[in-house]
């Protein structure tokens, strides 16, 4: 799954959400976040995001790989 890392937090530019087909991308208080199950792996969000924010799950910066669990926890309470 792709995911969402914290270049977003109080940015949520919302370019992604436009291009993403299935819609699996969904707004927080303070950043976005990608559903893990919904998401289809197009890869079509990642180079819309101004801030570089998304990265497929393997592909995410050491120090933001916690992130891979924050998008889907976000999840878990709705
Ligand atoms: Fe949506 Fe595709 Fe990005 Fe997954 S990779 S969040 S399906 S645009």
């Amino acid at each position: 799954t792709y995911v969402i890392a914290l270049p977003c937090v109080d940015v949520t530019d919302k370019a992604c959400l436009e291009v993403c087909p299935v819609e699996c991308i969904y707004e927080g208080e303070r950043m976005l976040y990608i559903h893990p199950d919904e998401c289809i792996d197009c890869g079509a969000c990642e180079p819309e995001c101004p801030v570089e924010a998304i990265t497929f799950e393997t592909d995410t910066p050491e120090e933001w790989q916690h992130f891979t669990a924050v998008n889907a926890e976000f999840f878990t309470g709705l």
